[in-house]
């Protein structure tokens, strides 16, 4: 015979008033297209999950940026951060636009080549740059930013191999007030690391020395810490053109510039912590034209990612089911989860859905398809009950998550671009069978054993 435990009943308490009063309704915010778009067509087309891009959002952000960035100095140069976002469409775009390429590791570089770049303008960074591509790097007359000492022994050992002179820059890493400080990368210049690698780039002649680069960490809310690494680059570049008489072509800021993205753990909104770029530009400029004298101003290159995508890319999605867990909160199952968004582990995203919702909000959890309990989207939501079917977009989510996402337990979805003209077009296909097994192989032959 079986035996039952009694049920436990518990009371939910999110209904009862409080001090407050009893709760009010809310409704949640409501969004049935994207630049006229209709979500719930795109999904039937391309299928739900769905990353959509805007080419008109990240055309504006771009001219925005570097036209005031431009307002402050007179040689400005981009390259796009192939690792925040490197599908094709979306590199050619900022290509279009003017933006050199700035890979960090052999397969990017070469998918910048693929792209019709030339070595001249692709910038090559990273800790690890193998030796076969440092000779191609070397050969094309790449922009090789040295990160650490190996690398420079390395490349002379490429160069006098090759009987080329590569063109290089190192990276610097330094102390700009922020925390915490990115001194993994590059060469610290307080401790005179920075200066030992320049003399022996210098004693040893077998580079060309184009240019100083200093990248100094992501989603930097602080203008002041770009002006910090401006006037130490500057001294730097003048201290060693003074003793070697060379002249440095360009200071590299790296990237960093924040998105309109909501980080975990800042207490205020985006809209009030994220600054204007006209904050960042009044001090980068000034911190290098003040710092220089009469000598001509060297090119300044910046390499951002996340600023220029971020806000151009959404995720849409569908409530697949719900339940109620045990602690009360009910747990909505969307048809995306962490696979596909490795950045919800910083950030939380803006929720909108396609359907016009007013209730009484109850607590709620967001979880990914994914059968793995770290799959969670959100988890302190307080929002109107959502009816399975109900169409979700999440954003911003352009930086990133098309090249972290991993093939995990579903196939990773399409993507596409609404373009500039309007048109809808495919980027990405949604993955298959095939495209999963491509690079398998089955021991034992085309059955397997048998
Ligand atoms: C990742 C990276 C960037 C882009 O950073 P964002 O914060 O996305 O702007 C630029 N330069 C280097 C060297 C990087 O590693």
């Amino acid at each position: 015979m079986s035996t039952y435990e009694k049920p436990n009943i518990v009371l939910i308490d999110h209904f009862q008033s409080s001090k407050y009063g009893l709760p009010q309704e809310t409704s949640m915010n409501f969004r049935e297209k994207i630049e006229g778009h209709d979500m719930k067509e795109l999904t039937e087309k391309y299928g739900s999950p769905l990353f959509v891009f805007s080419e008109k959002k990240i055309r504006e952000k771009y001219d925005d940026t570097t036209s005031k960035i431009r307002d402050v100095y007179p040689d400005v140069q981009f390259a796009w951060s192939y690792k925040t976002n490197y599908l094709k469409s979306i590199c050619s775009i900022f290509h279009d636009m003017g933006s050199w390429a700035e890979v960090v590791s052999d397969f990017e570089y070469q998918k910048a080549r693929n792209l019709g770049i030339k070595g001249e303008n692709i910038i090559y960074n990273g800790p690890y740059k193998p030796i076969a591509s440092l000779r191609v790097a070397v050969k094309e007359q790449a922009l090789i930013h040295i990160d650490h000492l190996q690398e420079i022994i390395d490349l002379e050992s490429v160069a006098k191999e090759l009987g080329m002179t590569p063109q290089v820059a190192i990276r610097l890493n330094m102390n700009t007030g922020t925390y915490p400080q990115w001194s993994r990368f590059g060469f610290n210049l307080e401790s005179g690391q920075a200066e030992q690698a320049i003399r022996r780039i210098m004693n040893k002649k077998l580079f060309k020395l184009r240019g100083l680069h200093t990248h100094i960490g992501t989603f930097m809310l602080e203008p002041k810490a770009y002006e910090a690494a401006a006037v130490k680059l500057t001294t730097f570049m003048l201290e060693i053109e003074a003793q070697y008489k060379i002249e440095i072509e360009y200071l590299d800021l790296g990237g960093g510039f924040p998105s309109k993205s909501d980080l975990k753990g800042v207490y205020q909104p985006p809209e009030i912590v994220v600054k204007d770029t006209t904050e960042y530009a009044r001090l980068i400029g000034p911190a290098i034209l003040n710092n220089i004298g009469t000598r001509k101003p060297p090119k300044l290159i910046f390499e951002s990612g996340r600023h220029f995508i971020d806000e151009a890319g959404y995720l849409l999605t569908t409530v697949v089911s719900s339940k109620i867990m045990p602690d009360t909160r009910r747990s909505y199952i969307l048809d995306a989860g962490v696979n596909f968004l490795y950045t919800s582990t910083w950030y939380n995203f803006t929720l909108e859905v396609n359907q016009q919702l007013k209730g009484i909000p109850e607590p709620a959890i967001l979880n990914g398809p994914l059968c793995m309990n770290i799959d969670i989207i959100e988890e302190d939501l307080k929002i109107p009950h959502l009816k399975t079917g109900t169409q979700m977009v999440l954003s911003p989510v352009g930086a990133y998550n098309v090249t972290q996402w991993m093939q995990f337990i579903r196939y990773r979805p399409a993507v596409v671009l609404l373009t500039k003209d309007k048109k809808v077009e495919i980027i990405r296909n949604m993955e298959d069978l095939s495209s999963v097994e491509k690079d398998e192989v089955l021991y034992g032959g085309e059955t397997g054993i048998s």
